[in-house]
């Protein structure tokens, strides 16, 4: 693990690893949460609004035992993947990336964040 990240963002630096490598995440993307491991290209290095949105998914994933976190957000993203017809507005409509989005920036968010926020964004789903 990179110690910037460690000294940029203690509370994520915690409770996650930052993985550099030459595969993960797929081009386009900036980077990508598999359980408590943050996948980044070698030599790319994050805001902490993206360890913020990372650690956010790592929240989420843990709420649904993980397993439930990756089912559901494949299934959204496909069902909405069939009703959009487009790859960028089906991954933006995926409840947890609204989430996500909605609160990287937000400093705070990590420690107020109640528990399930996500399921909001299925009630609404124009938040
Ligand atoms: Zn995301």
């Amino acid at each position: 693990m990179d110690a910037g990240y460690n000294g940029r963002h203690r509370e994520i630096g915690k409770t996650m690893k930052i993985i550099e490598n030459n595969i993960l995440p797929p081009k386009g993307y900036k980077a990508i949460t598999l359980l408590n491991c943050i996948f980044v290209r070698r030599g790319v290095k994050l805001a902490d609004t993206n360890l913020r949105h990372e650690a956010i998914h790592w929240e989420q994933e843990k709420e649904l035992l993980i397993v439930g976190f990756y089912l559901l957000y494949i299934a959204e993203f496909l069902l909405a993947l069939l009703c959009l017809r487009n790859w960028h507005k089906a991954y933006r409509s995926i409840t947890f990336e609204r989430e996500a989005y909605d609160y990287q920036d937000a400093w705070f968010y990590l420690e107020a964040r109640k528990h399930y926020t996500w399921t909001r964004y299925i009630r609404h789903k124009s938040i």
